[in-house]
């Protein structure tokens, strides 16, 4: 079984403070990987990751990133700019990488300074629409979002650009950069993203080399000397017990040749490497803890938990594996099958399909783990029901609560309604 940094005491102590289901990130974790992922890119002067605000929403986590590793915001929506500036990131310290945005988004981007990110040649009149065509460029970033479109031939990149709603093409890209030139800005970043939940290195260390071999390529045509390239989000985390953690030396490793051979040994000036990672930088270190509330035998063993996918959907969203720990139980064999399920009116409000657990009893906890990214955030309101807290815990096992648990009358906040 995983081991989890709190046992069944600890749950106990905190339930009587914080009913389940509520989720808890590990403080201490999260700095030691946040640690790990910089010590990989020392070699970067200029390196910095912009931690992606939809995977974690939550200001005291993106402050602790912020004021103990200097990561920035990657936002896409106006809400996430908000949050941006609340801890403290405005300017270059947000990545503003959005799709099909709002006017008032870009409006909003623009004025605390954020480096606008275009996920396409037409949003260029689009944010100077929205900002005013006599708006001053000087000191201004601007990058655009390049989609490679199909891969072929010595590429770790297997999955299919071609059918993302992200980015521009090669022609797009030049032109977008040539308009934006014209128009006098000077300053420029360079972007993709082309994964999600990746644990080959060789393919992170790819979609850098993409990057580095274009922003050579539009130095020679246009003459832009470009100060950053960003490799996006995308690593994943192993999930399932028989993967391992992306060897983030060997990606920083990776990355430093390819800025060698790409970049410095062509004469260019070195490029800063920004990355906008969500789900490493938080995933696993977030846990959902429950307690069992039924257990029911019919054609199939279920332990009913008292949380359910409005706590945690990427079970029932994309099918996706979460490990099950039962705290007080990990020394007993894990020789009874159970699909452990939540309330909802949705057969597939389950957190894992016949899964091999301890021998479950009402009131056991279950802890549901790697909930720490795109968790919480990805919550909904479904048959009403609410969403949970979230914990921070510290070393001591002490706790802060970062966000108190929804109530009825939030739920019921946005009707006017007698008796509601
Ligand atoms: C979702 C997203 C990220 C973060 O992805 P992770 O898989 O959480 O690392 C980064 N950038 C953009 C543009 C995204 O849409």
């Amino acid at each position: 079984m995983r081991k989890i940094p709190f046992d069944r005491a600890w749950i106990e102590r905190t339930a009587a403070k914080w009913p389940t289901p509520f989720h808890v990130y590990d403080a201490e974790g999260i700095r030691d990987n946040a640690r790990r992922l910089k010590a990989a890119f020392a070699w970067n002067e200029g390196f910095r990751e912009y931690f992606a605000v939809k995977a974690a929403p939550n200001p005291h986590l993106m402050k602790l990133l912020r004021d103990e590793f200097g990561f920035g915001s990657d936002c896409s929506s106006l809400a996430e700019l908000i949050l941006a500036r609340a801890v403290g990131n405005v300017g270059d310290s947000i990545m503003f990488t959005s799709n099909d945005t709002p006017e008032e988004e870009f409006r909003k981007a623009w004025e605390l300074g954020a480096i606008v990110n275009l996920d396409d040649v037409t949003h260029w009149q689009c944010l100077l629409d929205a900002v005013g065509e006599d708006v001053d460029f000087a000191g201004r970033i601007m990058c655009c979002r390049y989609n490679p479109g199909p891969l072929k031939g010595g590429n770790a990149i297997i999955g299919k650009p071609e059918e993302a709603k992200y980015g521009m093409t090669r022609e797009q890209i030049f032109e977008c950069y040539g308009a934006m030139r014209k128009a006098g800005v000077t300053r420029f970043g360079l972007h993709t993203m082309v994964a999600s939940n990746e644990l080959d290195p060789e393919y992170i260390i790819d979609t850098a080399r993409l990057l580095f071999e274009l922003a050579g390529e539009l130095h020679e045509k246009l003459g832009i000397e470009f100060e950053f390239v960003n490799i996006g989000g995308g690593i994943g985390i192993p999930y399932r017990p028989d993967q391992k953690p992306m060897d983030l030396g060997r990606v920083g490793d990776g990355i430093r040749r390819a800025h060698e051979e790409l970049v410095v040994a062509k004469g260019m000036r070195p490029l800063k490497l920004y990355m906008e990672c969500g789900r490493c930088i938080t995933g696993p270190y977030g846990y959902l803890v429950s307690k069992v509330i039924h257990m029911k035998d019919t054609f199939r063993r279920y332990a009913g938990l008292d949380a359910c996918m409005a706590n945690l959907m990427r079970p029932a969203l994309y099918g996706a594996y979460h490990e099950i720990v039962v705290p007080g139980k990990e020394d007993m064999p894990a020789d009874t099958v159970y699909d452990v399920t939540g309330s909802l009116c949705e057969n597939n409000d389950k957190f894992a399909i016949q899964r091999s657990l301890p021998k479950l009893d009402i009131g056991d906890w279950v802890v549901v783990c790697d909930a720490g990214a795109h968790g919480h955030a990805m919550g909904f309101n479904y048959n009403g029901k609410l969403r949970s807290a979230e914990l921070l815990m510290s070393k001591d096992g002490s706790v802060k609560e970062i966000r108190r648990a929804e109530t009825l009358d939030d739920y019921f906040a946005t009707l006017d309604y007698p008796g509601l």
